[in-house]
C-alpha cells in the first residue's frame, strides 16, 4: 500500500510524507483506506461524504498541505480518498495536497499557511472558500462530493433569485 512513499522529518516542517521512487502524473500514489467512520471532523480525519467524515488508515494523515500541491483526491471504490500525482514527480520529492481538495469548510487550522508556494493563499482554507479559478485548476483531482454541494449551493441560489 505504502510502496513509493515514506515519512520523513524535514529540518523547517515536522513530518512529511516523501517519495522513493518517482511517479508519472496520473500514477495512484496512495491508496486511501477508512479506519475509522466519525460524525464530526477532526483535525486529523477527513470530510469523505457530503454529511461524512473519517479517520484513513496509514500515511494519509501526515501528508503536508500545499497550495500548490503535486497530488490530488480520487474517491476509490470503497469511499476512501486515493493520492493521484497531478503531474510527474521526481524521488525523494515531499508529496503534497491540497487540504480544500477533499473538505469543504476547514475549521481545524487556524492560523497562516507555511506551505511556501508561490500561488500560496495565506491560510489553509476549505474548497468553499477557494477562487473559481483554483476550483478549475483542480477539477479532476477533488473529491466528488465537494463539486455535488457546489452544484446544489447554486441551484438554490438560483431558485432563491427567481423568488425575489
Ligand atoms: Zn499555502
Amino acid at each position: 500500500m505504502t510502496n513509493g512513499i515514506e515519512m520523513q522529518t524535514t529540518a523547517t516542517k515536522c513530518d512529511g510524507v516523501f517519495t522513493t521512487h518517482p511517479f508519472a502524473a496520473g500514477d495512484t500514489v496512495l491508496v486511501g483506506r477508512i479506519e475509522k467512520r466519525l460524525l464530526k471532523n477532526h483535525s486529523h480525519a477527513s470530510q469523505i461524504g457530503e454529511h461524512e467524515c473519517a479517520f484513513h488508515a496509514g500515511l494519509i494523515s501526515k501528508f503536508n498541505h500545499s497550495c500548490d500541491p503535486n497530488c490530488g483526491i480520487r474517491l476509490n471504490v470503497y469511499g476512501g480518498h486515493d493520492f493521484v500525482a497531478m503531474q510527474d514527480i521526481d524521488a525523494n520529492t515531499e508529496v503534497t495536497f491540497d487540504y480544500a481538495m477533499r473538505n469543504y469548510q476547514i475549521e481545524h487550522f487556524p492560523g497562516n499557511c507555511t506551505c511556501g508556494a508561490k500561488k500560496c493563499r495565506g491560510s489553509i482554507t476549505g474548497w468553499q472558500d477557494l477562487p473559481q479559478a483554483r476550483k478549475d485548476d483542480y477539477v479532476d483531482f477533488v473529491a466528488p462530493y465537494l463539486l455535488a454541494i457546489d452544484a446544489k449551493t447554486k441551484t438554490s441560489k438560483q431558485l432563491e433569485t427567481a423568488h425575489t
